[in-house]
Order: C-alpha cells, then sequence, then structure tokens
C-alpha cells in the first residue's frame, strides 16, 4: 500500500522529506525498539538510553516549531513519527506523544516566547520529558469539574490537588498542570494552565500504575501539596487553561489516531506473514476463503484510516476547524486498531494467545486508545454536538 502522504497533493520536496524521516524512523525502530520491546514492558520501563538516542535523532521535536529547537514538519511530520514508532512498540509512541504532542503542544499554542524559549526548547530536543495532567479522582470525562486548586499569593499560584493517571508523570521533568482559579466562572474563564518543574516542592509522585497493556509507559498518581509556581509560568493567561487543553487535545487526537494505524498495520504484516506459513489441511491456512475475508477486511479498515488520518493532519497543517474531525478520526482509529489486532489475533489461532507471538502483546496495547485523550463515547458527543450546530453534516 502507498503511504496515505502520497495522495495529498503536497509539493514533491515536503512529500521527500516527510518519506525521508519515515525511512529513518522506521530503521531506528527495527534498530533499537523491536529487539527489546518485550523487555521494555516486563521491566515496565523505557531506559534513559533509548530516550536518549530518540532526542539525538531528533524525535522530540518533530512537530515543534523550527525557532524553539524543533524540526517544524507539524502535525503531518508528527503523524508518520508515530504511525512508525507504533509499528515498533506503542508504549514509545505514548511516551513521545505525552511529551512533545501534549506538553510541548500545550506550550506551544498558549506559551509567550519566554516560555517557549525556557522549556519548549528543551522538550524539542528531548533534554527534558514532558506530561501533561488535567484527569483527577473525580474528573476523567468531565474535565471541566476538575477540582485541583489554584490560589493566588504575592507573585506566586499555590497549586494543591491530584492528578490521575498522568502518562510520563513518573519521569518528567516539566508537566503543563491544570487547576481551578475560580470555579464561579466555570471552566472557560475559572481554568488556568502551568508550566510545573517536577523537582519543585509539592510535586509528589504517589504511584505508578500497573496495566493491562502499554506497560512500559509510567502512568503515574500525583498529588500536589501547596505546590508554589511563580506567576510568569502561568501558561497562556489566567482562565484560558482549559481551551488551551481542548486545543492540544484536538491534536493529540489525530497523533493517537496515526498511533492506532501504524498497530493496525504492524499486526496486518504479522497476520500476512503467520497466513503463509502456517499449514493445515496440508496447505498454507491463507488458501481458506475465511482467512482471506479477514486479511481483506483488515487491509479495507486501514486503507480507510489512513486516508483519514493524513487528511486531518494535512487540515490541521492548514490551520482549518479540526474539531470535529479530530473526533471521528479518534473514534474510527481504535475501533480499527481493535478490529485488525482481534482479526490479527484469531488468523493466529493458539498461537495468537501466546506471550511468544507478537501479537499478543498488540492486542493489549491496542485497548487503551478506546479510552485515553478522551473516551470514544465522549468524542461521539462532540461529533454529534458539531452535527446539532450545524444543522446537519
Ligand atoms: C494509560 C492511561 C494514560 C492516561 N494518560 C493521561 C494523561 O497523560 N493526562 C491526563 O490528563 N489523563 C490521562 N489519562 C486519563 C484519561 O484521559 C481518562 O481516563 C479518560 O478521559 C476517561 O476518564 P475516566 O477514566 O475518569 O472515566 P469516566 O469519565 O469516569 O468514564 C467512565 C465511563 O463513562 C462514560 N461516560 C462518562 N461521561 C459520559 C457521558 N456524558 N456520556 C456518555 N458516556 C459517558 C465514559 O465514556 C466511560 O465509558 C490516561 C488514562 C490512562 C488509562
Amino acid at each position: 500500500m502507498k503511504s496515505g502522504l502520497r495522495f495529498l497533493n503536497l509539493p514533491a520536496d515536503v512529500v521527500e522529506t516527510l518519506e525521508d524521516l519515515r525511512s529513518m524512523v522506521r530503521e531506528f525502530v527495527d534498530r533499537e525498539i523491536r529487539p527489546i520491546s518485550r523487555e521494555m514492558e516486563k521491566r515496565e520501563e523505557i531506559p534513559k538510553e533509548l530516550i536518549r538516542k530518540m532526542a539525538e535523532q531528533g524525535f522530540f521535536g518533530i512537530l515543534l516549531p523550527e525557532e524553539y529547537g524543533g524540526a517544524g514538519l507539524g502535525e503531518l511530520g508528527n503523524v508518520v513519527l508515530q504511525e512508525e514508532i507504533t509499528r515498533g512498540d506503542a508504549s514509545v509512541a505514548v511516551l513521545l506523544g505525552a511529551s512533545t504532542g501534549l506538553c510541548g503542544g500545550a506550550i506551544n499554542i498558549g506559551g509567550n516566547k519566554e516560555q517557549k524559549e525556557k522549556y519548549l526548547t528543551k522538550i524539542a530536543t528531548g533534554e527534558y520529558i514532558g506530561c501533561f495532567a488535567l484527569t483527577e479522582p473525580n474528573a476523567g470525562s468531565d474535565a471541566q469539574h476538575i477540582e485541583t486548586t489554584a490560589v493566588k499569593k504575592g507573585d506566586r499560584w499555590i497549586l494543591n490537588g491530584s492528578k490521575l493517571y498522568v502518562s510520563n508523570g513518573d519521569i518528567a521533568d516539566v508537566a503543563v498542570v491544570f487547576a481551578a482559579n475560580d470555579r464561579s466562572l466555570g471552566a472557560y474563564g475559572g481554568i488556568t494552565a502551568f508550566i510545573v518543574e517536577t523537582s519543585w516542592k509539592g510535586w509528589n509522585v504517589m504511584k505508578k500504575e500497573k496495566k493491562m497493556g502499554i506497560k512500559a509507559s509510567g502512568t503515574a498518581y500525583i498529588v500536589l501539596e501547596d505546590l508554589e509556581v511563580p506567576e510568569e509560568n502561568v501558561l497562556g493567561e489566567v482562565g484560558q487553561g482549559f481551551r488551551i487543553a481542548m486545543e492540544t487535545l484536538d491534536i493529540g487526537r489525530i497523533t493517537l489516531g496515526a498511533g492506532c494505524l501504524g498497530g493496525a498495520k504492524e499486526a496486518f504484516d504479522v497476520a500476512w506473514r503467520f497466513a503463509n506459513e502456517r499449514k493445515q489441511f496440508g496447505q498454507p491456512i491463507k488458501n481458506f476463503q475465511m482467512i482471506q475475508h479477514y486479511l481483506s477486511r483488515m487491509a479495507m479498515d486501514i486503507f480507510t484510516l489512513e486516508s483519514l488520518v493524513y487528511r486531518v493532519a494535512w487540515m490541521a497543517d492548514n490551520g482549518m476547524d479540526i474539531i470535529r474531525e479530530a473526533s471521528i478520526v479518534k473514534v474510527f482509529a481504535s475501533e480499527v486498531l481493535d478490529r485488525v489486532v482481534d482479526l490479527a489475533l484469531q488468523i493466529h489461532g493458539g498461537a495468537g494467545y501466546i506471550e511468544d507471538y507478537p501479537v499478543e502483546k498488540m492486542y493489549r496495547d491496542a485497548r487503551i486508545n478506546r479510552i485515553f485523550e478522551g473516551t470514544n463515547e465522549i468524542q461521539e458527543y462532540v461529533i454529534f454536538k458539531t452535527i446539532e450546530r450545524k444543522g446537519g453534516l
């Protein structure tokens, strides 16, 4: 299948740059990530050495502007990166996505020049790992009602509260933290984003969660206890936090879609190989019509998803409104990945259920995509709201 990039009518030099990026990332994944994927899962961590090597390759800055140390390749570049990295290991893609896309993305969207120079440059080069702390024990889907408080005292803000399921929260150097500065103003006006250095007193990593999949990606429970944030670390303006969070997550959902696309392609490849090699009734199982049907359904889903992901990434890079499209990508991509991985496992028969075969891990890693970055139920609500607002499609 030709890459979806080829059909966007982009200038030839842009396509070449992005396809060069794809080849470079693919080679890196084969050499540095694939061989240690299971080991990372067992240890439930991504080695610092791998993070350093990815930083050296510039992977943390693909999405971010050149003036702040990034490659300036926008969401299209990021989509290529995420697709290829996820083929090797979904946890590594989550580490990159949370640092560059969520933490770096929020600072890029809401930050002033000084903040970008101080923090974004370090995130773009991989010197700092970032995280994004929105979810709380009592506020998941209902993120408008976060309970973490931000109270102004002199030239400092004092943060108190707890943040749940923070990807990279256990290893991050810097965090974008959302807190309510004035509940009476509602989410738009009453929530502020803060750039927090995790070495500051009051950032407490209480627990690293045990998960069914993406085990090498750290997911932390954080308690903020009288955490003092200087005024200059208010991201954007006071009261603009929720807008920054939503705009950041819109892009994040396209990035997630790209990860699902990479995961689905990888699952197809292993299923295709297996269907050729495994013999029953004296012939490769790919000769059976039912297996052919499964492989065809997988290819259809992958083709449709690829067309969608690249189109919406292009729309985002061209400044178009992508609120509905990002939600569509998120729901469709996560469902495609589940369907494709499930069929890939079925094609493996009993072997698909055994740890020695990669599809067993893919199946577990896939499941989170219907949940994080806003559940699919909430995305369907967002899609419906845009239909209602417009009075139709
Ligand atoms: C591994 C992992 C990594 C994560 N990383 C991050 C991170 O880096 N930063 C961060 O801030 N968060 C992160 N999250 C949190 C994630 O975004 C939330 O778990 C998610 O938004 C859902 O919130 P919840 O778990 O509280 O579920 P709930 O909101 O309690 O939802 C429970 C169920 O009810 C449904 N539901 C809720 N409201 C409605 C409604 N109005 N209509 C219909 N159905 C509804 C949901 O769709 C879901 O099926 C992560 C979570 C996990 C598991």
